[in-house]
């Protein structure tokens, strides 16, 4: 449905791991799309073809205020010819961020209900009430974390992948762990570093796993220490790590998701985790559209493409 741009891996030279004798790569699913990047294009493209398959020309999906998965959603419907609405959590607040703003001009329209509606977003009255309001649509679930998504992510991992003997991802919701987890080989090890705070997710991750049937042929583990104080929290120490990424690669990471698990693969190494002749794979998984609303929000400046 939607076009993927080859994906890359790209092996980076640091004295960290010439030291430990590891090696290590990232995939650059921030490429495929600026807008559309990373795991959310996996996550939606299945998800899209059902909607065109089902004739509903409309989606509608749920997130945030600086939701990269709400940009995602409003670029993607845009590139299938479809409408999306998007149900924000929160008051309107004028002018609207980067985020929104793009979504919006994407044809995204925008419906803001209050943090309580939204707690509420998935009981059966509000359902009826959103079928009342709007047409006929297709619905996406906050995140985008379904059956037809976990089928997307499994596709992230590629054949000759299979060199890598530990895979790194970030995790949201664990829609994305739950695929790669599907595609492993026996013996490799997936290493999910999330961004939230709390142990919820490892029971989250096995509802998933149990509800889609996955039993994975390699090892996964979850690491939960590694959120910077929870979701969208950060310390100086992350701001610094984005920038010497930047400044060692070229490469820009976003302060959400992909710099808290590079830098928990950093962590892993320095404290001699792998065995020498390990081979490390980072996922990128996108997100640069949100470094922006980031820095306006924060102040801090990041790394960003038109430099
Ligand atoms: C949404 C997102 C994730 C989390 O994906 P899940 O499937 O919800 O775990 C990770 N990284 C980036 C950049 C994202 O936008």
């Amino acid at each position: 449905m939607l076009l993927e741009n080859p994906v890359q891996n790209q092996w980076l030279d640091h004295p960290l791991f010439e030291e430990k004798e590891v090696e290590v790569a990232i995939k650059r699913l921030d490429l495929i799309h600026p807008v559309i990047s990373g795991n959310k294009f996996y996550k939606l493209n299945y998800n899209l073809e059902e909607a065109l398959k089902t004739n509903k020309n409309i989606i509608l999906t749920f997130g945030g205020a600086y939701s990269n998965h709400i940009s995602a959603v409003a670029l993607a419907a845009k590139v299938a010819g479809l409408k999306s609405i998007g149900i924000i959590r929160g008051e309107k607040v004028m002018p609207l961020n980067p985020t929104l703003e793009e979504a919006e001009s994407n044809g995204m329209h925008l419906h803001f209900i209050s943090r309580e509606s939204y707690r509420n977003k998935t009981q059966p009255d509000f359902m009826e009430e959103l079928k009342s309001q709007f047409d006929d649509f297709y619905l996406i679930p906050e995140g985008g974390t379904n059956a037809l998504a976990i089928q997307g992510t499994n596709e992230i991992l590629k054949e000759t992948d299979s060199i890598f003997s530990h895979i790194f991802t970030p995790i949201g919701t664990g829609g994305t762990f739950a695929g790669l987890s599907k595609s492993l080989e026996k013996g490799q090890n997936l290493l999910g570093v999330s961004s939230l705070k709390g142990k919820f997710i490892h029971s989250e991750i096995e509802n998933l796993l149990t509800q889609y049937d996955i039993s994975p042929k390699g090892n996964f583990k979850i690491l939960d220490q590694y959120h910077f104080g929870g979701y969208a929290k950060y310390n100086q120490e992350l701001i610094e790590f984005i920038w010497s990424f930047f400044e060692d690669f070229g490469i820009i990471l976003d302060p959400i998701y992909t710099s808290k698990m590079a830098f928990a693969a950093w962590d892993l190494v320095a404290t001699n985790h792998f065995s020498k002749g390990s081979k490390i794979l980072l996922l990128h998984t996108g997100g640069l559209q949100g470094n922006k609303g980031f820095t306006n929000r924060t102040g801090i400046k990041l790394p960003d493409f038109s430099e």
